[in-house]
């Protein structure tokens, strides 16, 4: 795990006023990546970084001449359209470039180097984002015990929670091509589709169309095919964190899903948040890791004492619809869930070596999602699923609208943030995206 040091200080100021505001996502703590040009230009895209409601573009900032050693190859790794070369650098860099621009954007900087850097900045309000970077392989895993068993109890009333839950971080390896950033609204997926009492399937447009609430991974540096990753070393691999919306088809997903798992039901697309929040980032908010006495514990590979002390993250978690009536009305997006990554049954060190306990090798942009983050109580659900137990109970939106799963026009928007232990807060931005008919 990373440890603490000067670039997470909560007294640091930024020359930038906005990274000051208290509820802004983007302090001088937080210095998220992304992939970035000016709307509608045509600009090449290149990497940024966030400060308050402005990004640092990075191939502006390497030719002020103020990074040098490892900061400098680091930046210079940024100037292309996908993150890829400068995430495979590993940690060292990651924390030297981290480190130079935490200093450059402090307050007490000299007039002459903010003059130099506010030439770097670019309002973000005036951005467009791509992907962070080529996602070679996703693979989903399913960590929050909560969404397995109140899911498995709406697909297998007698059998909710399977055997093998409690021993392996389960995932299924799913489709890079059609993950997309924020923003990005699409078509009502079709399929084959079977009711329980009918004799055969139908073709048609989804009817159970849902979101996931989740986080992914990011991989930073590699693992050679036949060299596991181990649990303590996990970390060491990857670049950071962002938000995930694994929209699911529940009515394909559930004809389709035996024996082998989810396939048409996931595969339309996957919506992620522009911004990638380094694990350093998030050092400040880790959290004891703790099983349960009456579940088994884990086997060795998957279990250590530096797991125990600091395995967890406390990232709160949110999910908000916006409708096409409110819209119309000019009513606020309504809030449908919150939840915590904290209460996640598996670590992403234990996903990480899980992935690669046979050898399997990760690459530089591989993306592993957490699966759908449901708390234990009643309010953090993080699908409608699960909202709507399975389609039996419609719910009412504050405006008396009413839902089962998603309709036309429903826009989803998923945001993420820490707080707490001392620190300044940080959020991740948020993803969203619309089904149209
Ligand atoms: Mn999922």
């Amino acid at each position: 795990m990373t440890a603490l040091n000067e670039t997470h200080s909560p007294d640091l100021i930024s020359w930038v006023d906005s990274a000051n505001e208290p509820g802004t996502d983007f302090p001088i703590q937080n210095l998220p990546f992304a992939i970035f040009r000016r709307r509608e230009s045509s600009e090449l895209f290149r990497g940024g970084v966030a400060i308050g409601d402005q990004v640092v573009d990075l191939v502006k900032a390497k030719e002020t001449g103020l990074f040098s050693d490892l900061a400098l190859s680091g930046i210079e790794a940024c100037g292309g359209n996908s993150l890829n070369a400068y995430m495979a650098l590993g940690k060292e860099w990651w924390s030297a470039l981290r480190l130079r621009l935490s200093q450059l954007l402090r307050n007490e900087i000299t007039e002459e180097i903010k003059g130099a850097l506010v030439e770097c900045l670019v309002p973000q309000d005036q951005i467009e984002f791509s992907l962070p970077c080529t996602i070679g392989d996703y693979t989903d895993f399913y960590t929050s015990i909560h969404h397995a068993t109140t899911v498995g109890s709406l697909f297998r009333p007698d059998n909710p929670l399977l055997p093998n839950y409690k021993w392996v971080p389960i995932g299924y390896h799913g489709r890079a091509s059609s993950i997309v950033v924020s923003g990005v609204n699409f078509p009502r997926p079709i399929g084959q589709t079977k009711l329980p009492d009918a004799d055969a399937p139908t073709l048609g447009p989804a009817k159970r169309l849902d979101y996931e609430l989740e986080l992914g991974v990011y991989m930073g540096v590699g693992n050679n095919l036949g060299t596991p990753i181990d649990l303590d070393s996990a970390e060491d691999h990857a670049f950071g964190v962002s938000l995930l919306n694994d929209w699911s088809a529940r009515d394909i997903q559930a004809w389709e899903y035996q024996p082998l798992g989810p396939f048409l039901s996931k595969n339309f697309i996957s919506s992620v948040s522009p911004w990638i929040v380094t694990m350093e980032a998030l050092a400040p908010f880790r959290a004891q890791w703790t099983r349960d006495s009456d579940d088994p514990q884990p086997l060795a590979y998957l279990d250590s004492d530096s797991l125990r002390d600091s395995g967890a993250i406390d990232i709160k978690l949110e999910v908000y619809l916006e409708t096409e009536k409110m819209r119309e009305t000019s009513s606020p997006a309504v809030r449908l869930a919150e939840s915590n990554f904290v209460q996640s049954y598996w670590t992403l060190s234990q996903m990480i070596a899980h992935h690669t306990l046979t050898g399997c090798n990760l690459r530089t942009g591989d993306f592993l999602g957490t699966g759908t983050q449901s708390g234990a109580s009643e309010g953090e659900t993080g699908s409608m699923l699960e909202l709507s137990s399975g389609g039996k109970k419609p719910f009412t939106l504050p405006n008396g609208e009413q839902r089962t799963f998603l309709a036309d026009g429903d826009k989803v928007i998923l945001k993420g943030w820490c707080s707490g232990n001392s620190a300044r807060r940080i959020g991740f931005g948020e993803v969203s995206g619309a089904v149209i008919s």
